[in-house]
């Protein structure tokens, strides 16, 4: 994970940095392509997504990758939990202390060195609970 002195920062890759972090949103790459744009008129998809890429393999960053979804983006890489919509996908974080032991048990019960976890929770957001 300590990869990040080693990550070169092109202009491009900063700005897409610094807008992801100012986010509380966890947006899609398409969602911070717009943001960007006020910047930098002319960036792509292809390389705000290229650049998101690169930057949560680095662990800049927190992808929040599920199956079936629309990856989106954290710049928060501290532990902490979310809470999606079923309706619109919208992701909130969740101010809940990391609960203690967990990984200590799961390394326990199994042969992995357990390095992290993730949890999310699912519900419907107010105005989708509006919607219904
Ligand atoms: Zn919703
Ligand atoms: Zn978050």
């Amino acid at each position: 994970m300590q990869q990040t002195a080693k990550l070169r920062m092109t202009t491009q890759r900063q700005v897409i940095l610094d807008e992801l972090k100012q986010l509380k949103t966890h947006p899609t790459a398409g969602e911070l392509c717009q943001i960007v744009r006020r910047r930098l008129p002319r960036i792509s998809l292809g390389t705000v997504y290229r650049n998101l890429d690169i930057l949560s393999r680095t662990g800049v960053i927190q992808k929040l990758d599920v199956a079936g979804l629309e990856m989106r983006f954290d710049g928060d890489t501290s532990n902490h939990y979310h809470l999606r919509c079923l309706g619109c996908g919208k992701v909130a974080d969740v101010e809940l202390e990391p609960i203690a032991g967990l990984e200590a048990t799961c390394q326990k019960q199994s042969d992995f060195r357990v390095l992290g976890h993730r949890l999310e929770f699912m519900g419907l957001c107010p105005s989708c609970q509006e919607s219904r």
